[in-house]
């Protein structure tokens, strides 16, 4: 069904910062994998009369990711309680940041021409967690969580459809990653968001903003963007059919069932929630001079975005090849690492010119792409593919070949030149040999070669066969059609 609407996101995303202590006390910060209760003390359990202590490192991270979002990191930031009763928050407030966060009014291009503007990044305590258990009717709670770092990321309503919000959260992750402030599982709950939604469209002659639907706590990139996708069409439809939503003008809150596939209404603005924030008294502002900026500044990685267009224009890549090559900074670092391994063998060329490392590094990324990733291919160092493509761009060997060699490669993680030689597959391109093969296979197929003759030129492919077999593969196909060819012409 065609959608005459616009719709309009807007994400506020919880990213797990992976300091290796808590928030506010000397807890260890990898309490999921220990334990329940184990990694927990008076002051991440809450009990009152506790002093909380900033975990400077959660700050620097968060700086860091501030600069990396081209956010502005002011001089004084502060942190506030946000109160509000629940049974995985045993101190009746949450220790967030309100109007001082600490990062302000950033971007991430996730494309060339698409902008997606973050209005702000602030610092925060996740809560314990709760464990339902349907079985015998009760509830279990496990503080270890309670008071792990979180950075919120909120971003303007820039975002235009759910595959938009996908590619967002992806390049989110991607960054977050690259920065080393997260691990960012999702399936972890490492990176969990609340998506808003509403729509814009013309109803009858009168541009129509709908209200605002919130999707709590999405812990996938699939039920995001199934959740995106069924919310907005559900709002178009309560609009179109005259629904309640016509006659309200505040948001509501809703959850994702993901079995079912649908959101159910969790809380409208009666009971909108009123967090009485007011500034944290037993923490001090939290003040950053410029030259720790500066610093952060200049420590900071390469970000995903500049890698990629670093590597369009040194490697004369296509943006979908980047994409796929910077997926992570392990497969980027590995494509430079056997690109580099090539520029030595084109150095080492006599007539080494700008055209062939263009051809040779788009040789690599294909090889890379296509070939190698789909691949169990741990044991295949980057020079090694280096020096197999090199095989290939040289000719020494054939994509068949090649193909064969690199699986041999992944299950003895050995040298591309030392197995040709003891496997003996080095291309023969030795024309008298490849003459001979190819006057035999010709006397000995007359039929296709009169096909051939009288115009079937694909009746050649045959031929080429013939001899590619009685080389075991190793010949250049276009080599040996070429020869044939020729042969077939001077004999007409
Ligand atoms: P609140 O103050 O209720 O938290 P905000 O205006 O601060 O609401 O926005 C919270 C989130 O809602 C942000 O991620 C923002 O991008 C998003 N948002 C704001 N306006 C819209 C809109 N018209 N449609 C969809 N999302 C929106
Ligand atoms: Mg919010
Ligand atoms: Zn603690």
């Amino acid at each position: 069904m065609a959608h005459d609407y616009t719709t309009v996101i807007g994400l506020e995303i919880h990213v797990q910062l992976k300091t290796l202590s808590k928030m506010f006390c000397r807890c260890s910060n990898s309490g999921e994998d220990a334990p329940p209760n184990t990694t927990i003390c008076p002051i991440c359990v809450g009990h009152p009369g506790t002093l909380p202590v900033l975990n400077s490192a959660a700050v620097e991270y968060g700086i860091r990711t501030s600069l990396a979002l081209h956010c502005e990191v002011p001089e004084v930031s502060k942190f506030d309680r946000k109160n509000y009763f629940y049974p995985d928050l045993p101190k009746g407030y949450q220790i967030s940041q309100y109007d001082q966060p600490i990062g302000i009014g950033g971007y991430v291009d996730i494309s060339p021409s698409r902008r997606i503007r973050i209005r702000r990044l602030h610092l925060e305590e996740d809560a314990a967690k709760l464990i339902h258990s349907n079985e015998k009717d009760i509830s279990l709670v496990d503080f270890n969580r309670s008071s792990t770092p979180l950075m919120e990321i909120v971003t303007e309503p820039d975002l235009r459809s759910s595959a938009e919000a996908g590619v967002f959260l992806h390049e989110l992750r991607l960054l977050v990653r690259h920065l080393d402030v997260s691990s960012a599982d999702m399936e972890k709950g490492h990176l969990r968001c609340d998506a808003n939604v509403s729509l814009e469209f013309d109803d009858h002659g009168i541009r129509v903003q709908t209200p605002i639907s919130e999707i709590k706590n999405l812990n996938s990139f699939r039920s995001v963007e199934r959740a995106l996708g069924y919310e907005s069409k559900r709002l178009y439809e309560e609009w179109m059919s005259g629904g309640d939503i016509k006659k309200r003008n505040y948001k509501i809150t809703v959850g994702w069932n993901d079995a079912k596939g649908v959101t159910i209404l969790q809380r409208w603005k009666e009971e909108a929630h009123d967090y009485r924030y007011f500034p944290e008294p037993d923490l001090p502002p939290t003040h950053t001079s410029q030259s720790t900026i500066d610093d952060a500044r200049a420590r900071l990685p390469e970000l995903p975005q500049q890698k990629r267009l670093r590597f369009m224009e040194e490697y004369g890549l296509n943006a979908s090849d980047v994409m796929i090559i910077c997926e992570d900074n392990a497969s980027a670092a590995f494509f430079e690492h056997a690109a580099s391994e090539l520029d030595e063998w084109i150095k080492s060329l006599s007539s080494s010119d700008a055209e062939l490392s263009a051809k040779t590094y788009r040789l690599l990324a294909s090889w890379y792409i296509n070939k190698f990733s789909g691949l169990q291919a741990d044991r295949i160092t980057p020079e090694n593919f280096g020096q197999l493509i090199a095989l290939i761009a040289k000719n020494t060997i054939n994509s068949t070949t090649a193909q064969e060699l690199l699986q041999i490669m992944a299950h003895t993680g050995g040298d591309p030149a030392q197995i040709i030689k003891e496997q003996n597959l080095e291309q023969v391109s030795d024309t008298n040999i490849l003459d001979t093969l190819c006057d035999a296979v010709i006397e000995k197929n007359p039929e296709p070669c009169e096909n051939y003759r009288k115009g079937k030129t694909n009746a050649i492919m045959f031929l080429v066969g013939q001899v590619m077999k009685e080389m075991s593969g190793k010949a250049q196909p276009n080599i040996v059609r070429e020869i044939l060819e020729k042969k077939l012409s001077d004999k007409a």
